[in-house]
């Protein structure tokens, strides 16, 4: 399999992560026999420092022009000071609409040797395993109209949002749901407040028809308080969780929580031209440099575009089994130390490479298991 991969390493501990995520990409084409290319690309302040924009055209054409787009995390306090539609956040804003993912992916699992880390009582989330599934260019972030209204002193005396979805970005987004869930654990939950709006009512039908396609996926839908009570009281019950776009941002920084860690969470923008890849976490200016960030949303993240990119199931879940090993294991970046039982803190690159070493394992084992 031949793949070129746009990477966007961008700022703050950005280019820490990614580096690990790409040693582990390489690890894969050397052990499966893939070639992988890696055209890195500046973004974010990096990209304000070289160019004077956070997205120059030239990286927007190779992440246009590549199968997949592999980004850190952009965002400095260098550039607190720029309008908000000059800051290294934009590019990113830009570069999500230019490439049209429609539908953002967040896996989140708790994974037994973490369930210490969370706030949360570890018998209840331990081994919970949620597939966040956001409409991500739909709803109240992109209707219009939108705007303040100014009164007599000139000053805004009102604001407005519109709320607005067309049948086929509903259909389009529970279809993701509903074939992701064919490979899990076949159940969806679909998110909405159809007691309260129209938006939320015309979603639940659609849903609703969508799901007919898909008989042996069992459908419920829950209002979006309740989801909000059930994902921290009983975050086992759920496996795909199918939501709009204000929803989904919300729900999926709660559930974030079950997971012990914001940087291990991975994330995917897919159904667009060319589907991107990061982890959920910033820039994280606070730990830059110093070589203790977390890579393992980034390496997750580079499992996603294997399985979703790629078609490389087995890879996909080869990296991921190997993460599991090495938390299992006991190696902890200082962010996952506490409270979990671990051998101490280790740094990001000994954290990637002790993921390479499991991913030997786990790849020798999967060979053995074939040749008996
Ligand atoms: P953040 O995610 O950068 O950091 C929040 C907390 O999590 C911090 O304590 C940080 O040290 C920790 N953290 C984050 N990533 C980590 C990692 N890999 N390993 C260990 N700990 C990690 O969020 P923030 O502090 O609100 O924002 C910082 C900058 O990042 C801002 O400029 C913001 O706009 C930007 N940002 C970018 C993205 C993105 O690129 N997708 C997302 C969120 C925030």
């Amino acid at each position: 399999m031949k793949l070129s991969i746009t990477t966007l390493p961008g700022d703050g501990v950005g280019p820490e992560v990614t580096a690990e995520a790409v040693r582990v990409l390489r690890a894969v084409a050397e052990i499966y026999g893939h070639e992988f290319t890696f055209d890195e690309q500046p973004v974010g302040g990096e990209a304000i420092r070289r160019h004077g924009t956070p997205l120059p055209t030239s990286t927007l054409d190779a992440c246009l022009a590549g199968d997949a787009v592999l980004l850190g995390a952009v965002g400095s306090p260098d550039f607190d000071g720029l309008p908000p539609g000059e800051r290294p956040e934009a590019g990113l804003l830009t570069l999500r609409r230019a490439l049209g993912g429609y539908a953002n992916l967040r896996p989140v699992v708790c994974h037994d040797a973490l369930a210490g880390c969370t706030p949360l009582r570890a018998e209840r989330v331990a081994g919970a395993d949620i597939l966040v599934v956001r409409e991500l260019l739909g709803g109240l972030y992109f209707g219009e109209p939108r705007g303040f209204t100014t009164g007599g002193d000139g000053r805004a005396s009102a604001a407005h949002n519109t709320m607005r979805y067309t049948v086929a970005e509903v259909e389009r987004v529970a279809r993701v749901a509903f074939d992701a869930a064919l490979s899990r654990r076949r159940r969806v939950t679909s998110v909405d407040k159809a007691n309260v709006l129209e938006t939320s009512r015309l979603w639940r039908e659609t849903v609703s028809r969508v799901a007919l396609d898909y008989p042996s996926v069992a459908l419920e839908h829950l209002y979006v308080d309740a989801c909000a009570m059930h994902l921290i009281s009983d975050p086992r019950r759920f496996d795909v969780l199918l939501t709009e776009n204000l929803f989904g941002d919300i729900l999926s920084d709660e559930a974030a929580v079950l997971a012990g860690s914001l940087a291990l969470l991975a994330s995917a923008s897919v159904g667009g031209e060319v589907d991107l890849y990061e982890p959920v976490h910033g820039s994280a200016p606070d730990i830059a440099g110093r070589g203790v960030a977390n890579p393992l949303g980034a390496i997750s993240s580079a499992a996603l575009l294997l399985r979703h990119a790629a078609r490389l199931e087995r890879e996909a879940q080869d990296i991921e089994a190997a993460v599991e090993t090495v938390l299992r294991a006991g190696y902890r970046t200082p962010d996952i130390a506490r409270g979990s039982g671990g051998l101490g803190a280790v740094g990001t690159s000994e954290m990637g490479q002790r993921v390479i070493e499991a991913l030997a394992e786990v790849a020798d084992m999967r060979h053995a298991y074939h040749a008996v």
